[in-house]
Order: structure tokens, then C-alpha cells, then sequence
């Protein structure tokens, strides 16, 4: 790197460190979800929103996209400079996750330039809100199962069926559909066509659904009779299944070109070990057991080792014995940690780690809500065991059966 850029780098740090420190949003009086697929109220949307939009209009995520379609043409290293500023100083996360972590990246890499310029921009900015219609009552792990159809009908098609678990349902614009139209036998991934489709047409209807902390965030969509027009088509009839697959990759982590920004404020290992200093377990303050010390140990150096991943991914004589195997196991290694991250801050509180909805729980309940969260991303976008599976058979070449 010439010192040029360098410089150029260092004042970007600088210049971005001290934009998050002047704009961070005050706390908005009432609680912020964790994640994007806890986004359950009208005044939590509006307030990260906003907040999304800001922080495009200052030129803070999408850096790295196009300058053609609303991103801000430069190369990656600045994306990753902002994005980490926005993890250290542990801003809100940007609501609009599904857009611009992967329906955005899949329009660049294989959509159409009208694709592109009707849809990315708004992404960014948060005016068009994206959601994901993938998962069915019967087609989860198996999505070759998918049954919600799609009948041309002209210039139109027709689409019947639902889709569940669709995060950001009552708020989405648009969703990227995974939809059959047609029963090849050949195979059951042949058949299925792919969708930029439209949430706002006539005979669409997402059915908001309760979560265990008694959160919304995720619907049951459903879909009677629901026309959208033809062009909404991804690629060909029938080739639906490859481009569901890209999507996956992004959506994992597998494959680079999100607009960066963060899509959660979760609780870490450092929050922990704060939590250790200053609850009590058996008597004493939890950090002075030996027993949690070297669990706190072992948890920071997991936690830091995960943060270093991403970084050492980009090292090829780090990564040559395993090619794949830092990117395809990022998901399983992070949703795996922050849950039994959870689960052990609860232990620290010993039997007060039973009141959640209580006035008398610790730090009003948040532990125990982030815990029963903590299961969502171990199951969303492919659960642990798939993936799992893909470390075995893609990484370390094990067979499939
Ligand atoms: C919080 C949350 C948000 C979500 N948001 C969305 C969304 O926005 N859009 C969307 O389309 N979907 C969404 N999902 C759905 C998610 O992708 C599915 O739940 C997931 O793919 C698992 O599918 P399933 O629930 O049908 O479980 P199943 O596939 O029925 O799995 C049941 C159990 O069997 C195991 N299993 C299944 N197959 C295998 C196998 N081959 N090897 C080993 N074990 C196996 C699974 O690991 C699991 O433990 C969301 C889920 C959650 C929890």
C-alpha cells in the first residue's frame, strides 16, 4: 500500500470514528430489538429506520457499491473501517438487513441494470425494506421442498401457497421468492423459479407470529391468488434454485459484497465478564470463582479468535491448508458461540437467573431475553447441524451419507 493510501485510510478512521461519536442516537426511551428478526414494533422500525437512512446519507454503508446505483464507488478496506467503528462504538444495527446483506448483493452480482437501478439505491437508503419468502410449514433444511407456486398467467403470475418465518414481513417492500412453477419430475430442485416480488399487491398477507421472549419480528406469509407481474422474475423460469443458492452464500457469509453496517447489538464476552464482576453466585461476586474465571477465559478468547477470522481470511498463506473453511463455518462458529456465551451469563446470576419479566431481574431481564434469542440465529439461514454438514463435506471432504 503506497503511503498515499495509507494516509487516505488513517484520515477515513478518523474522520468516521468521530462522525459515530457525534451522531450516535440518543437511548430512544423504550427497548431496541437485538436483531433484525426482532423488529416487532412500529416505533422500533421508524427509530433504526431513520437511523439506517443517516447513516447512508453520510456515506457510511454501501461503500463499496457502485457509485452508478447509490453506493459510494470506493474500494472494500473503507466499507470495513466503517463497519467496525459502528461495532466498537455499538450504534444500532441497520434494520434492512435482507437487503443489504444479500437480495442487494445478489441484484448486483446476477440481476439486470433495471434491476439495479430500481432497486439498489432505495436499499440503502431504507425506503424499500426487503424481506425473505424461502422457508415453508414443510420446506425449511429442505428447501428442494418448496410447494408455494407460480402460474404465468399472461403478463402476470399467480402466485398460492405460504412462506414462514418471513423476518420483516409486515414491514417489507419487496421479497426475494423462492416459488415452484412447475412440477418437473426430473428433480425436485428443477422447477422452481426465482422472484423479486412486490409485498404490497392484492391476496398477500404476512401474519405476524410470537417469539419465546413474547416479541414479534418473523410472519407466517400467505399468499391467495397474489398477482405480480412477470418481469419480477429472476433469471429463467426454472433456474431458481442456483440463484437461491447464491443468496444462501451471502446470507452465511460465504461469499463477500454486503453493504456492510451491523445487523444486531448483541451482548459479547466483554459484557460478560462485566456482568461476572458484579453479580453474585453462591455468596460471593461471581468473578471471584475459579470455576467462571476460566470459563470467562476461554469465552474472551473465543469470542477475540472469531473477530480475528475475518481478517485472517483475507491472508491466503493463513488459510491455504483449508481453503473455504474460515467463510463456510463463520455462521456456525459466531450464532454457536453467542449461545452458550448466554447461557453461561445466566449461571452467573445462579437462581436469579429465573426472573426475566420480574422488576427484581438483573439489568431488567435483558440476559435472559438475549439467551431465548440466541437460538434464532442457530436456526435461521440454515440451522446448526446443515451447516455442520457443509463444513464436513465441503471443507474437510467428508462424504454426504
Ligand atoms: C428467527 C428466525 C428467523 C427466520 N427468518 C426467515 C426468513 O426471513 N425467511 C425465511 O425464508 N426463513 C426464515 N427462517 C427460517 C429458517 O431458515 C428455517 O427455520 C431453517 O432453515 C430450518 O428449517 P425448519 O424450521 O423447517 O426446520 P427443519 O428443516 O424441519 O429441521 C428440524 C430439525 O432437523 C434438523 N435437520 C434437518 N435436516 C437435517 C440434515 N440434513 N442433517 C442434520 N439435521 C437436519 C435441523 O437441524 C433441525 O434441528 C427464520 C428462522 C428463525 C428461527
Amino acid at each position: 500500500m503506497s503511503d498515499v493510501a495509507r494516509i487516505e485510510i488513517e484520515e477515513f478512521r478518523e474522520e468516521v470514528r468521530n462522525w459515530f461519536t457525534e451522531n450516535k442516537p440518543q437511548d430512544p426511551g423504550f427497548l431496541l430489538p437485538e436483531t433484525f428478526m426482532e423488529v416487532g414494533t412500529d416505533e422500533q422500525f421508524e427509530f433504526l429506520r431513520d437511523w439506517q437512512r443517516k447513516v447512508y446519507e453520510a456515506g457510511y454503508i454501501g461503500i463499496s457499491w457502485p457509485k452508478d446505483y447509490g453506493g459510494g464507488g470506493r474500494p472494500q478496506i473503507f466499507q470495513d473501517i466503517a463497519t467496525r467503528e459502528m461495532v466498537t462504538q455499538r450504534v444500532p444495527f441497520m434494520p434492512n438487513t435482507i437487503g443489504l446483506n444479500w437480495a442487494g448483493p445478489l441484484i448486483l452480482k446476477v440481476g439486470t441494470e433495471e434491476n439495479k437501478r430500481k432497486y439498489i439505491k432505495n436499499i440503502l437508503s431504507a425506503e424499500d425494506i426487503w424481506c425473505q419468502g424461502f422457508s415453508e410449514p414443510e420446506a425449511g433444511s429442505d428447501l428442494g421442498n418448496t410447494r408455494c407456486s407460480a402460474r404465468r398467467d399472461g403478463d402476470d403470475y399467480i402466485i398460492n401457497g405460504s412462506k414462514i418465518w418471513t423476518s420483516l414481513g409486515t414491514y417489507a417492500k419487496y421479497m426475494i421468492l423462492l416459488a415452484r412453477t412447475s412440477k418437473e419430475k426430473s428433480s425436485k430442485y428443477a422447477g422452481l423459479s426465482f422472484f423479486l416480488a412486490p409485498m404490497g399487491v392484492d391476496g398477500i398477507d404476512p401474519e405476524p407470529i410470537q417469539k419465546l421472549t413474547g416479541e414479534y419480528g418473523f410472519c407466517q406469509t400467505f399468499f391467495d391468488d397474489a398477482r405480480i407481474p412477470a418481469d419480477c422474475l429472476m433469471g429463467e423460469e426454472g433456474d431458481g434454485w442456483k440463484t437461491a443458492m447464491i443468496t444462501l452464500t451471502f446470507e452465511r457469509g460465504a461469499s463477500g459484497g454486503q453493504a456492510g453496517g451491523t445487523s444486531m447489538m448483541e451482548l459479547n464476552a466483554y459484557d460478560v465478564l462485566e456482568l461476572a464482576r458484579r453479580v453474585r453466585r453462591n455468596g460471593k461476586l461471581a468473578i471471584e470463582d475459579t470455576y467462571v474465571r476460566e470459563k470467562l477465559v476461554s469465552f474472551l478468547i473465543e469470542f477475540r479468535g472469531n473477530q480475528l477470522m475475518s481478517a485472517r481470511e483475507k491472508v491466503p498463506g493463513l488459510t491455504g491448508d483449508w481453503p473455504g473453511a474460515v467463510s463456510l463455518s463463520g455462521k456456525l462458529r459466531n450464532t454457536e458461540l453467542r449461545r452458550r456465551l448466554t447461557q453461561f451469563s445466566l449461571s452467573l446470576m445462579g437462581a436469579n437467573a429465573a426472573r426475566f419479566v420480574s422488576e427484581n431481574s438483573v439489568d431488567g431481564g435483558k440476559w435472559q431475553r438475549s439467551y431465548l434469542n440466541s437460538f434464532s440465529a442457530t436456526i435461521g439461514g440454515g440451522t446448526s447441524e446443515i451447516q455442520h454438514n457443509i463444513v464436513g463435506e465441503r471443507v474437510l471432504g467428508l462424504p454426504k451419507d
